[in-house]
């Protein structure tokens, strides 16, 4: 990350609202370090954003009485720690759990015996055969289970447009897709998407993606990974216009330097900042 920032040159753009031109040069410079390319647009939407004297929920017209509800994050774990971590997450409305293991069932079942809020299952490729995989959709969609992301590898295209031709539940796309042009291709097989800044080069490639998206009558999802509040907050200015978030990457780790959005009762919470709405604590 750091060697990428280094080379890069914006003093020959003329301000910081050339995002469309930043992005073409930044993508001239690499075909990867998108968490490099993150960094630059995030840093470029706060100043826009400061600039305009507003936040980026409202520069994109949406309504913050409409961000979703974060799921909360339950590991692959002991029964002990999942009924922990179960109640630790007691604030929220939706619980994701991980999965693609041999204890899968068991896990939701210890959840299911402590409380009926609604599941996000999250396969990680994990799920070897797409015969199981379609077993194992008609099993959670009777335990209130709202989707499934990412239930075969990323090879298995074929394999999961024939799960999602019979399975109960919407079938999301994280490890298949990183960016705006796979958005096409893999609405042959999925039912939605989940956009991460990390995975998009921020917010500009990402408000787009959850755009086509739409256009292409699927659901938007928007995730995150292990990141500061920083991140985390730019992912929430956009969160209006997804069907569901997962946006807790903040609360697992100890070094947060940043105040942003918050989780109130479950649901994000956009603070009327200018920008990406975060302060550095
Ligand atoms: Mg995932």
């Amino acid at each position: 990350m750091t060697r990428f920032l280094s080379q890069i040159d914006l003093g020959q753009f003329p301000s910081p609202f050339a995002l469309e031109e930043i992005h073409d040069y930044l993508d001239s410079l690499s075909a990867g370090d998108r968490a490099a390319k993150a960094a630059v647009d995030i840093a470029l939407h706060d100043l826009i954003g400061k600039i305009m004297g507003q936040p980026w929920y409202k520069i994109w017209g949406l309504n913050r009485d409409k961000c979703p509800c974060t799921s909360f994050t339950i590991g692959i774990d002991t029964e002990e720690i999942v009924r922990q971590k179960v109640e630790e997450a007691s604030p929220y409305r939706v619980l994701k759990v991980k999965m693609g293991l041999d204890k899968d069932k068991e896990t939701v079942e210890v959840i299911r015996q402590m409380t009926d809020v609604p599941i996000c299952v999250d396969a990680n490729q994990g799920w070897t055969s797409k015969e199981q995989a379609l077993e194992m959709c008609h099993w959670l969609a009777e335990r209130n289970c709202l989707f499934v992301e990412q239930p075969l590898a990323i090879d298995r295209h074929d394999d999961t447009a024939w799960l999602r031709d019979r399975s109960p539940l919407p079938i999301i796309a994280d490890e298949s897709l990183q960016r705006i042009g796979d958005v096409r291709r893999i609405s042959e097989a999925f039912d939605g998407i989940n956009i991460k800044l990390m995975k998009s080069t921020g917010m500009h490639e990402a408000y787009k993606m959850a755009i086509l998206a739409r256009a292409l009558g699927m659901k938007v999802m928007i995730g995150c990974m292990t990141e500061t509040s920083c991140a985390v907050s730019a992912a929430a200015q956009l969160s209006p216009l997804a069907d569901y978030a997962d946006l807790d990457g903040n609360l697992l780790i100890a070094n947060d330097r940043f105040d942003g959005m918050h989780i109130v009762d479950g649901k994000i919470t956009l603070p009327d900042t200018p920008g990406i709405g975060v302060t550095l604590l």
